[in-house]
């Protein structure tokens, strides 16, 4: 078996396997060694039943006191039986598992092993899987993966097939040169794999992850080394600024902030000073970037070229395209939308467009790199959220052009050593400064009892006029989950509600064009409570909303809660942040205090890495904010500075030699240069 083949060839993966791999982007063999766990299940031995602590995976061995008994309600079979031990008895109950019935015998022994939980005041195990002692004694002392997960996939499929494809693939082949490995002391690549996939304790699943994210960390150093070569090259597009960007910045509802004012300085000098511009802004969320960003692609359109602004998601693509339009008219400057969302006529003539020149300004998502657009005269080309695209992504829209300045734009909080890294390229101008007269969000840290009075709290935020987010971490109920569904929370939220507030529910899952109806309809104030998953994490500006409620925030890296947090903050009324935890452990509680005391993502950033420096979150994160599977730019700085000394001593030719014997490699660089997380 190959890396490159399909995913059929696995043993156990049919045609309706594969659809929903591909759902996952698991295309190759490849896609799937690459598919890494989220967490590990770790085995421990039997417990006893009055040992049990709410939230954590265990198994008990005990002899059934109750015959099983099945009762119906509404479309939930639940099926249910008392399992005793030698310490105490507990119920166990089953939904929509009718078969077991016959399977559970009364007095009995069994093994059962699930996640602990408190149901009406008692303790229990949720949908506990019933074992042997023999399938038990297999599994014990071990850790087993959890995977990322799609509908119509169980985690035992995906743990199934990678261990067959770990054991069948041929070519898993070292990518890394020998004396690359030895001084970094890195295991080899299979290896790695393997013990990432099924350590067999944490040393393993983390030097087996070390090796893995050096491998992501160097290869992006190489990648960015092709680019580098580049520098700031002469331009022919010298954008003079003009009187009608200061009548606009004069007539705008704010001033600008003493940050903006420098960074906007920084801009302009480079659109004058005869070279092509390669900027990077830097600000944490809510630091008005989008400002700085309308300007230049302003004065770029007065200058009479066509500038291009390119952000990861519809929804963003469609919020910008919104708010330039409304500040572009009446000023003589066209601004058009191309996004992958339109109809293949819509996007025909928007190309058309964009081609002709009739649009100034393009706002879009990725569709604007497709090969067949065509940019008539492309001066200035800004790429939102910067941290969500490769850096091939920014290279094509930059060939879009002949050398066009380039300004990205990031609110990833990351320390200038290693912006410096990671953008090496790009000059870097920072936001260093929120918008004054705004008052500071409100923070608390809450468990699930306080549910209902956050309630009534959003209630009296709604009656007031303000809009309410609600954040739900998943769509679909997987296997391993029992998180709050976001429709099935809809649902609650408005039987609890009845006809008071407008509720409606944002996920992943929906069609574009109904992702952007409700936005658009949440942002004119036509809906109170938006419930969402985090697609409306990035970058989404509606002043009114007031109170962000986080539920099973625990779940969520800082970073990621500060970045949903920020949402709310944006106007001139108080703001409040929800974070609500499924689970009071007190690790995960300190962690969100850091939230609760700070708004500023830089010091979250950095509080977060000393917690994590301390080493108890078992686990890998999956980042989730940039282009890396593994790594973390803020757990993995020293692994990142480390590549990049490896990658610094590599000549050219040693890279092209690379490159040269081994097809993977090259295809391993281009993803990297090329791929996206969205
Ligand atoms: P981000 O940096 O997260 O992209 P935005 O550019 O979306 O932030 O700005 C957040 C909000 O702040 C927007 O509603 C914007 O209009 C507003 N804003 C931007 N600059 C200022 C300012 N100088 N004073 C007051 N409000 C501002
Ligand atoms: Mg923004």
């Amino acid at each position: 078996m190959q890396l490159t083949d399909s995913v059929r060839v696995i043993k156990g993966i049919g045609e309706k396997a594969e659809k929903s791999l591909n759902k996952l982007n698991i295309f190759r063999v490849a896609d799937l060694l690459e598919h890494y766990p989220r967490g590990y299940d770790e085995w421990k031995p039997i417990q006893s039943i009055c040992s049990l602590r709410e939230g954590e995976m265990a198994a008990v061995e005990g002899s059934l006191i109750q015959r099983p008994q099945m009762k119906t309600r509404g479309r939930l079979k639940i099926l249910s039986t008392v399992i005793q031990d030698e310490t105490a008895s507990m119920p166990v109950t089953w939904f929509n598992m009718p078969f077991l019935r016959n399977q559970l015998q009364m007095g009995r022994r069994y093994i059962l092993r699930g996640k602990v939980a408190v149901r009406s005041g008692r303790i229990t195990l949720d949908q506990p899987k019933i074992y042997t002692r023999q399938e038990f004694s297999r599994y014990v002392g071990k850790l087993r993966p959890i995977y990322p997960l799609t509908s119509g996939l169980t985690n035992h499929a995906i743990t199934k097939a990678m261990e067959y494809a770990l054991k069948e693939t041929e070519d898993l082949y070292e990518c890394l040169p020998a004396d690359i490995r030895k001084r970094q002391d890195l295991i080899g690549y299979g290896k790695a794999l393997k013990q990432i996939h099924f350590p067999k304790d944490k040393s393993q699943m983390l030097s087996g992850r070390r090796r893995l994210v050096f491998d992501e960390l160097f290869f992006y150093q190489l990648a960015l080394r092709y680019i580098k070569k580049r520098g700031r090259s002469r331009s022919v597009y010298v954008i003079k600024p003009q009187k009608e960007v200061e009548d606009f910045i004069r007539d705008l509802p704010f001033e600008l902030t003493g940050a903006q004012q420098k960074v906007y300085q920084e801009i302009l000098s480079d659109l004058m000073d005869g070279f092509a511009m390669n900027r990077l802004v830097q600000g944490d969320v809510g630091s008005g970037k989008t400002i700085l960003a309308v300007l230049a692609l302003y004065q770029t359109a007065l200058n009479g070229w066509q500038s291009v602004f390119m952000v990861p998601t519809e929804v963003l693509a469609n919020q910008h395209y919104r708010v330039l339009s409304e500040w572009m008219e009446n000023r003589g400057v066209r601004v058009g939308l191309l996004s992958g969302a339109m109809t293949a006529k819509e996007k025909r003539e928007a190309k058309e467009k964009i081609a002709k020149g009739e649009w100034d300004i393009v706002v879009g998502t990725h569709a604007v790199i497709q090969e067949d657009v065509h940019f008539c005269e492309l001066a200035l080309a800004i790429t939102d959220e910067q941290h969500r695209f490769g850096v091939r992504q920014r290279e094509i829209l930059f060939e879009k052009g002949r050398e066009p300045h380039v300004l990205a734009m990031s609110a990833t909080p990351i320390p200038r050593t290693l912006a410096l890294i990671l953008y090496g390229d790009m000059d870097l101008s920072v936001v260093d400064m929120r918008p004054a007269m705004r008052l500071p969000i409100r923070n608390c840290v809450v468990g699930t009892a306080y549910r209902p009075n956050a309630y009534q709290f959003m209630l009296h935020q709604v009656q007031e006029g303000h809009q309410v987010y609600i954040i739900c971490p998943m769509v679909d109920m997987s296997e391993e989950s029992e998180l709050e569904n976001v429709t099935l929370y809809t649902e609650q939220l408005r039987q609890m509600y009845r006809d008071e507030v407008r509720i409606e529910s944002l996920h992943g899952k929906m069609k574009a064009r109904q992702k952007e109806d409700i936005m658009s309809r949440f942002s004119e104030g036509a809906i109170d409570i938006l419930v969402s998953t985090t697609v409306i994490e990035v970058g989404i500006d509606v002043p009114n909303a007031t109170v962000m409620m986080i539920e099973n925030a625990e779940r969520f890296g800082l970073a990621q809660l500060h970045q949903l947090r920020g949402r709310v903050g944006r106007g001139s009324a108080q703001s409040y942040c929800i974070f609500m935890t499924g689970r009071e452990s007190e690790e995960s509680t300190e962690r969100l205090r850091v939230l609760e005391n700070s708004n500023d993502g830089f010091y979250i950033a950095k509080e977060d890495l000393k917690l994590r420096g301390q080493g108890d979150l078992f686990g890998i994160r999956q980042s989730g904010e940039h282009i890396f599977l593994l790594a973390d730019i803020f757990d993995d700085a020293q692994i990142l500075i480390q590549a990049q000394e490896e990658a610094k001593k590599m000549g050219d030719r040693e890279i092209e030699k690379l490159y040269e014997n081994n097809s993977r490699l090259k295809s391993r660089l281009e993803n990297y240069m090329g791929q996206v997380t969205l």
